[in-house]
């Protein structure tokens, strides 16, 4: 069959570009584009026929179907040569049944998809291998491109130094400086990217990569680059294929410069589109309130895009005031029947401890959708009998400071409900006896 995939503009304006030019925008109109796939052939394949071809492959060892990216190539990258692509096999990341937490607050059917649970630890390993797959061939086949950059919040460039060094090419990597944890910032350093920690937060460090990207000898890697959202809408169709191919009620998920929660909208929509599932779920977006401007947007119905001056937080992976992906966002919101709502430091630190006290170890970004999630179930906006997959987004083993202040009770604006500090005692087994009978007493 001759699947293709073609660059066009979002918005609709006329033109297609191969996915192998060196373009990122509309050149009409400035705005972002997708990569649109010629759905009339996918469809001639049944759909029955491509659950079974897709249940064969994902988790294999055959090259490179066994990643659960590639597992879908058809409906990323269909005509990339196999030899050029870049993987470490991933995605196939557990889908968890939050059991104790869920009967904790009143629902049941509550699953987390641990998308941490990858290769640098963070779901954009998903949409990494795609773009560092697309610049290999490129390459191979002669383009100016020499090397491959992005502006992040930690994750991103953790995803693209371990994808560019596993293919050997260029990654240079721009940080906000003080603003990532210490395990974002080392992993670049190990896998030999140039790392440029600039004295800027992540919008700033965004409009540099823009301006050196203009250069096409340099690729640029953001999610603006609609590459990435290939391979991360794989992440909704990979949580269809663990229910059996059903789509859940809900899915909340963490936002920031909104690439993801449009990636998940497009995969599940190709689901709808190819006669696989018949459901889309609601999706709700989970935003830190300081870095909230889509909670604002959507106060005033998305009626235009708001922008802010992103505050610290300790969600730092979405500390993002003028997010990229925000028209790709909202039309995600309002086709599904989809929700913003946001989380207070308090509200997310609180989360995260009473997951991890179930057995988790949540970043602070799955702790923004657990908080937001606790809310909308006290609502009622998410009842009982409802299933809902929550996305966790990073590994918590990259957060550790943050568990660690919130064990000491440092975290600014927050009361450690469930702080569970070390005891320091003498080795005296008197002493130790005593203290273990009075902690177990509650
Ligand atoms: C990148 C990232 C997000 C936000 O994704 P966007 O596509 O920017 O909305 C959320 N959580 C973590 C851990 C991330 O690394
Ligand atoms: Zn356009």
């Amino acid at each position: 069959m001759n699947y293709n995939a073609h660059f066009r503009c979002f918005r609709g304006c006329p033109g297609e570009y191969s996915v192998y030019d060196v373009i990122y925008t509309c050149p009409h109109c400035g705005g972002l584009l997708e990569v649109h796939h010629d759905v009339d052939a996918l469809r001639q394949r049944s759909a029955p026929d491509w659950q079974t071809l897709l249940d064969a492959r994902a988790g294999t060892t055959q090259w490179p179907y066994g990643s659960g990216v590639w597992a879908m190539k058809e409906w990323v990258i269909p005509d990339i040569d196999d030899d050029n692509i870049v993987s470490m096999y991933e995605g196939n990341s557990n889908l968890f049944w939050a059991e104790r937490l869920g009967r904790q607050i009143g629902l049941p059917n509550l699953w987390v998809k641990l998308c941490g649970n990858s290769h640098t630890g963070s779901f954009k390993d998903l949409g990494m291998t795609v773009l560092v797959s697309v610049v290999k061939q490129m390459m191979q086949r002669g383009s100016p491109v020499k090397a491959v950059a992005a502006a992040s919040t930690g994750d991103t460039s953790a995803a693209l130094a371990a994808y560019a060094a596993a293919a050997d090419i260029p990654a240079i990597v721009f940080l906000p400086q003080n603003k990532v944890s210490r395990a974002q910032l080392i992993q670049p350093i190990a896998n030999g990217a140039h790392v440029l920690a600039l004295d800027t937060d992540f919008d700033g460090c965004m409009r540099i990569v823009k301006e050196l990207t203009r250069d096409n000898s340099i690729y640029l890697a953001n999610s603006m680059n609609s590459l990435r959202i290939e391979g991360q809408k794989t992440v909704g169709i990979e949580i269809a294929r663990q229910f059996d191919w059903e789509a859940p009620d809900w899915i909340v998920m963490p936002v920031g410069n909104l690439g993801n929660i449009s990636a998940l909208y497009k995969g599940l929509k190709l689901l709808v589109d190819l006669g696989i599932t018949d459901k889309m779920p609601r999706l709700v977006a989970a935003q830190a309130a300081k870095a909230n401007p889509l909670y604002r947007s959507a106060q005033a119905d998305f009626a235009e895009k708001v922008t802010v001056q992103a505050q610290n937080t300790s969600a730092s992976a979405i500390q993002i005031g003028n997010p990229v992906s925000y028209e790709k966002a909202v039309q995600a919101l309002k086709t599904t029947n989809g929700l913003v709502e946001q989380a207070s430091e308090h509200e997310l630190a609180n989360a995260s401890a009473l997951a991890d006290k179930t057995g988790m170890y949540t970043c602070p970004h799955t702790a923004v959708a657990l908080a937001v999630l606790f809310k909308l179930k006290e609502q009622g906006v998410i009842q009982s009998h409802e299933r809902v997959v929550v996305i966790s987004t990073a590994h918590g083993l990259k957060f550790t400071n943050f568990k660690l202040r919130y064990h000491e009770g440092t975290l600014d604006e927050v009361e450690s409900l469930y702080a569970n500090p070390p005891v320091n005692l003498p080795a005296d087994a008197d002493v130790v006896r005593r203290v273990i009978e009075e902690q177990l007493r509650y």
